[in-house]
């Protein structure tokens, strides 16, 4: 009898606690929820107003209004660079939400890698160019394809491409090669720049972390590309990963499954 009440009550205690777990999770969730909901409204309500300033500033800097006194130039370009910048974070901040949320679409097709690699070396040319970088192109891949999202695969190309220009502050040449390893189609962005510590994954991959927090002066940005990047390729079944040494330089690489001739014939 002693044992069967020793049992019972045993039994109430562990009810009663998973009880309080589970409210706990309940109000975590609560909480997060309205995290999220609130950094997603902040974020929305921010880039209306700042569109309109960078356009503004954008009028000014074309002397659509007339000419602008040279010592006006500075500090004017001084605002509407900070205010791309802000923009960037804003956008970066949505895309986490997004992407957290489970609201990011992707819009899957069959696209070709090397194809893919010109076009986010075409849209960074003008950052290159600014930096004094040469960005080099190496096709090794033929026309092997991939199934992905166009214009998020651009976004994590041009992350890691304005990233290898940024870090590469000591010059060299970023080399962007698309290539096939085995059933995979690899695209990859090497610099010779600055390098990654040792064991700093989970800085390189987190949210808003820098792995020198005097980058942010030096050299700009959120701390936000690569968490996001990675998301993207996840939800793509693909990899992103880097290999890196510190003085020589890094190598990031996508890592896709490739799409065979038979089932895009079938397709
Ligand atoms: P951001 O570039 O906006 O700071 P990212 O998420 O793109 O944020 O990168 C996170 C951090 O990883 C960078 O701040 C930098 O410290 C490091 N990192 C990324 N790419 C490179 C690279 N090619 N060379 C050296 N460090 C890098």
């Amino acid at each position: 009898f002693d044992i069967s009440i020793t049992f019972y009550r045993r039994y109430q205690e562990r009810i009663e606690q998973m009880k309080l777990i589970e409210e706990e999770n309940r109000r975590t969730k609560a909480a997060l929820e309205v995290k999220s909901q609130f950094l997603s409204t902040v974020s929305h309500e921010l880039r209306t107003p700042l569109t309109s300033i960078i356009g503004s500033l954008e009028l000014v800097r074309n002397n659509a209004l007339g000419d602008m006194p040279d010592n006006m130039k500075p500090i004017i370009g001084i605002a509407a660079k900070n205010s791309q910048r802000l923009a960037a974070l804003i956008e970066d901040l949505l895309d986490v939400q997004k992407i957290e949320a489970g609201e990011m679409r992707f819009h899957f097709e069959t696209l070709c890698a090397n194809a893919l690699v010109h076009e986010a070396v075409d849209s960074s040319a003008g950052f290159a160019s600014r930096l004094g970088i040469p960005v080099k192109v190496i096709d090794r891949a033929g026309g092997a394809r991939i199934r992905g999202d166009r214009n998020r695969l651009i976004q994590v190309l041009n992350n890691l491409l304005s990233n290898a220009l940024k870090f590469s502050d000591k010059g060299g040449v970023v080399t962007v090669c698309s290539e096939v390893v085995g059933q995979r189609v690899r695209i990859s962005v090497r610099d010779e720049g600055l390098g990654i510590p040792e064991n700093s994954e989970e800085c390189v991959f987190g949210k808003f972390s820098q792995i020198d927090s005097s980058d942010i002066r030096k050299v700009g940005g959120t701390g936000l590309g690569l968490n996001i990047s990675r998301q993207i390729m996840n939800h793509h079944d693909a990899e992103l990963r880097y290999e890196s040494e510190l003085g020589v330089g890094t190598t990031f690489y996508m890592d896709f499954d490739g799409v065979a001739e038979e089932s895009d014939k079938a397709a």
